[in-house]
């Protein structure tokens, strides 16, 4: 990346830039909801759109000037479009997943009305209605979760509840879930309660854009999705939502709730979407499975304990009770190894969010860095010494050089699979 203007005028936010390159390179991060951007979402990303203001849609802008934001922007929509087959309908200016969601319940709710998402706890995310979040205190907000046995979603339950709170919109979707999600059958208990519904492929849109997961979008009133996850382009949201509602969600993320879109991040979307619709994204999501699959069954294999046995998808959650270490000290051990995870709280957990009994492990970006099987037995052996010798400063110094030597094979930016 170019930055000699940069260095010239900001020393300090450029040495910034330059020590998370690094950080970026040598570590193995393995968070489920991260990605590495091409450089080519990073260039559009970092283009001068950022000077502009394009409020209002393509063609109807309350800006002059916006001929070039249009074309971006249209470009975002038709390729969205096409790498989500059936979609009616697609907003690509929500700021953030959260804000797409945002969009849709000002949409169809009223503040008080009822809303059944997945619990928090469970592997739901914080805007389906958790109390610290604005949808928890706009709404009345009930939740489904795991079975406790199996750790996959009770999809009776999900009816059961739904026949007994008859909320108004049904939300599906999960940001700590390794199982694929049945969204025909989530619609169907929608539609039997009267309720709509909303798919948050957040987490899983890549795998849905390239066909290795189920995909809402023909049964679902609304999918929303972040771009910057499995999908891999900048920090971002979009909105997809049948023809009838197009212009209640248009009329909603603007003016409703957000001001000027941001043109440089749309230009970067489009760059994204492009990407996604190429065969060697395939070829990528599909690696991303089998890495995380491989890498569940090593950790299995050293005696760890995978919430519901293993995963469908990009991601894992290794339950730690029983082995000494909590979730937080779990993350900061492996951090010091060079291994990047987040701890996180596992279905029924006794403990506090903030110490948790779980880490996420996730293989977008090792997957993007082009590791295979092989690199995830590796893995899986580093996280097993760190975790059973947390304390012994001699076996972090050698899983870090290990970790090193590893990130060394597989450089970010000038081997990335795009
Ligand atoms: C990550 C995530 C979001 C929110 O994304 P932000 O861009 O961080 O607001 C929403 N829903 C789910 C399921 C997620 O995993």
């Amino acid at each position: 990346m170019n930055m000699n203007e940069l260095k010239k005028t900001d020393p300090e936010v450029y040495k910034a830039i330059e020590e998370e390159i690094r950080r970026e390179q040598d570590k193995i991060v393995l968070i489920a909801s991260e990605n590495y951007a091409s450089r080519a979402v990073l260039e559009a990303q970092g283009s001068v759109f950022t000077n502009k203001y394009a409020e209002g849609y393509p063609d109807r802008r309350y800006y002059g000037g916006c001929e070039y934001a249009d074309v971006v922007e249209k470009l975002a929509i038709e390729r969205a479009k096409e790498l989500f087959t059936g979609a009616e309908h697609v907003n690509v200016q929500p700021h953030s997943g959260t804000q797409a969601n945002m969009a849709v319940y000002f949409s169809v709710l009223k503040p008080g009305d009822r809303i059944l998402g997945m619990n928090l706890s469970h592997g739901g995310h914080l805007s389906h209605g958790a109390h610290v979040n604005f949808s928890g205190a706009f709404y009345e907000t009930f939740s489904y979760g795991v079975d406790r046995e199996t750790g996959m979603i009770d999809y009776d339950e999900v009816r059961r509840l739904a026949k007994q709170y008859r909320p108004k919109l049904l939300l599906a979707g999960a940001s700590a879930y390794s199982r694929i999600i049945d969204f025909k059958a989530l619609a169907a208990i929608a539609r039997e309660a009267g309720a709509y519904f909303l798919a948050d492929i957040a987490h899983i849109a890549g795998l849905v854009a390239t066909d290795n997961h189920p995909s809402p979008v023909a049964y679902a009133d609304f999918v929303t999705s972040t771009t910057h996850k499995t999908l891999r382009g900048p920090r971002g949201g979009i909105i997809i939502c049948k023809a009838e509602y197009a212009r209640m969600i248009d009329k909603m993320v603007f003016p409703g709730i957000q001001g000027g879109p941001l043109v440089h991040v749309i230009a970067a979307k489009a760059v994204a979407f492009r990407e996604a619709l190429r065969p060697e994204f395939r070829r990528y999501q599909l690696q991303i499975i089998k890495n995380a699959g491989e890498l569940a069954d090593a950790l299995v294999r050293k005696g760890f304990r995978v919430i519901s046995g293993g995963t469908d998808n990009h991601m894992m959650l290794i339950d730690l009770t029983g082995m000494n270490i909590t979730g937080k000290d779990a993350e900061t051990a492996l951090d010091r190894a060079g291994i990047t995870v987040n701890k996180n709280a596992i279905p029924y957990d006794e403990k506090p969010a903030s110490v948790a009994s779980g880490i996420r492990i996730g293989t977008p970006i090792v997957t993007s860095r082009r590791m295979k099987e092989p690199e995830m037995v590796i893995i899986a052996d580093l996280i097993d010494r760190v975790l059973k010798n947390k304390d012994n400063s001699e076996t972090i110094k050698h899983v870090r050089d290990r970790v090193k030597a590893l990130c060394k094979r597989f450089p970010v930016y000038e081997d990335i699979e795009i």
